[in-house]
């Protein structure tokens, strides 16, 4: 009869760690994909902006700024 016993609690406690792995998956899988979204959001929103030397557009992050003008490369910003 013990070994029923012994049985019964392991079936029971195998119950509990899988319903407690689904909840830890649900709760990872919902962290993860706000992260991506927070990840993917940046590039989604890049401002870009015109150069002003060749009227090329590119991103606000990667312009260079000199003057309130902005360029895409040092080539085309004005010497000092
Ligand atoms: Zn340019």
């Amino acid at each position: 009869m013990w070994l029923l016993r012994v049985i019964l609690i392991l079936v029971v406690f195998w119950v509990i760690a899988l319903i407690l792995g689904w909840f830890v998956k649900r709760a990872l899988l919902k962290k993860i994909q706000t992260f991506q979204k927070r990840e993917s959001r940046p590039t989604e929103v890049a401002a870009l902006v015109k150069c002003a030397q060749c009227g090329t557009y590119i991103e606000e992050e990667k312009a260079l700024k000199i003057q309130n003008k902005t360029y895409c490369s040092a080539k085309h910003a004005p010497p000092n």
